[in-house]
C-alpha cells in the first residue's frame, strides 16, 4: 500500500498522530476534523495515499466508491440522513485543498445553506 511519511493523514493511518476515529474499514478511515466547520464534521480517507480525489478516482474507482460508502455510513451513524448533509472533496489549490491526501468532508447537524452565500 502506498504511504507517505511526510503526509499528515498517512501518519494518522499509521497511528503516529492521534485522531478521533468514528469508523474504520479495511481500506478507509473516518475521523473528526480538528477544526470543525459544523456540529458534525468528519473526514473520510482511503488508507492508501492518493493526493486528491481525482487522482484516486482515476487510479482506483473501487476504492473511491469505498470512501463514499464509508461516508454514507458515517452520515447515518451521526444522524445526518433525515435532515441531509454536505459531502465535499476540496481538490487542488483552486479547490482550497490544504492536506494532499484525498479526503471527503462530511458536514451536517445544522442548515448549511447554499455553497455561495
Ligand atoms: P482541506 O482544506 O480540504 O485539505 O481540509 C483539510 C482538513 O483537515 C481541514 O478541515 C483541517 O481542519 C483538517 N485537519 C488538519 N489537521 C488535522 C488533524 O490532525 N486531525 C484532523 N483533522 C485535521
Amino acid at each position: 500500500m502506498e504511504s507517505n511519511s511526510d503526509c499528515l493523514f498517512c501518519r494518522i493511518v499509521a497511528g503516529e498522530i492521534p485522531a478521533t476515529v468514528v469508523r474504520e474499514t479495511e481500506t478507509t478511515l473516518a475521523f473528526r476534523d480538528i477544526g470543525p466547520q459544523a456540529p458534525v464534521h468528519v473526514l473520510v480517507i482511503p488508507k492508501e495515499h492518493y493526493a486528491d480525489v481525482a487522482t484516486l478516482a482515476q487510479a482506483d474507482p473501487a476504492l473511491a466508491g469505498e470512501v463514499l460508502g464509508t461516508a454514507a455510513v458515517v452520515a447515518e451513524s451521526e444522524g445526518l440522513l433525515a435532515d441531509g448533509f454536505r459531502m465535499i472533496f476540496n481538490t487542488g489549490p483552486y479547490g482550497g485543498q490544504e492536506v494532499f491526501h484525498a479526503h471527503a468532508h462530511v458536514l451536517g447537524g445544522e442548515p448549511l445553506g447554499p455553497m455561495r452565500s
